[in-house]
């Protein structure tokens, strides 16, 4: 028997050129009121599309931002109801916090196909593995972390993405903010409004998510 486990990194069929130099950006903890709409003017702007590991209670307060990332063509991604570390949780809680979200994200905007996970802190567990899968999502951690929640600078936060990206690499940012890190999301503004012209520079392509996993 095959062993659930979670993606880091997209690997390409081999039959479409362009896979080969994709990169994918994924934004956690939103929508956040003030941060989401500066990074999908962004993404509008630079006309690239990401992907959108969003919480369900803040989907429940933020509804038109969910309806937006649809309209402007990102995939919007389960990151369950309210962020608790899934290590910690009992199994029913697992399974309510997972449920919920894509319930969540269902009625804020019933055309949205809800096909990721991420567990919250990238704490996965067999449990959070399993539980998923049965819901239809496909697990989602990722390849390259700048770091981005702790302010390390924006400059830092460039450094890191460009240092780490390959093809088929999965950069893991924030716009909203959780737990005690309640911090501003400006030095992540910045580094993307940065990052973008800089991944195309290098002949990568900004994609959200694969539509079949
Ligand atoms: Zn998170």
């Amino acid at each position: 028997m095959k062993r659930l486990d979670y993606i880091c990194e997209v690997l390409g069929d081999g039959t479409d050129g362009t896979e080969e130099r994709s990169v994918y950006l994924t934004f956690d903890d939103g929508p956040n009121p003030v941060w989401t709409p500066e990074i999908l003017d962004l993404l509008a702007q630079h006309r690239v599309s990401a992907t959108f590991f969003v919480i369900g209670a803040n989907v429940v307060d933020q509804p038109e931002l969910i309806r937006r990332m649809i309209g402007d063509g990102h995939e919007v991604a389960n990151h369950t109801m309210t962020h608790p570390d899934l290590s910690r949780c009992e199994p029913r809680e697992v399974e309510c916090e997972i449920v919920e979200a894509n319930r969540a994200i269902r009625m804020a905007c019933p055309q949205a196909t809800v096909r990721y996970f991420r567990a919250p802190y990238g704490s996965w567990t067999e449990e959070a593995l399993t539980t998923s899968a049965s819901a239809g999502l496909a697990a989602l951690h990722w390849s390259v972390d700048p770091r981005d929640w702790c302010r390390p600078g924006t400059d830092s936060i460039v450094d890191a993405v460009l240092a780490g990206v390959r093809p088929g690499a999965i950069v893991l940012l924030h716009d909203g903010c959780e737990g005690t890190h309640r911090d501003p999301r400006d030095q992540t503004v910045t580094a993307l409004s940065r990052l973008i012209p800089a991944l195309h520079d290098l002949g990568f392509v900004v994609r959200s998510l694969p539509q079949h996993h």
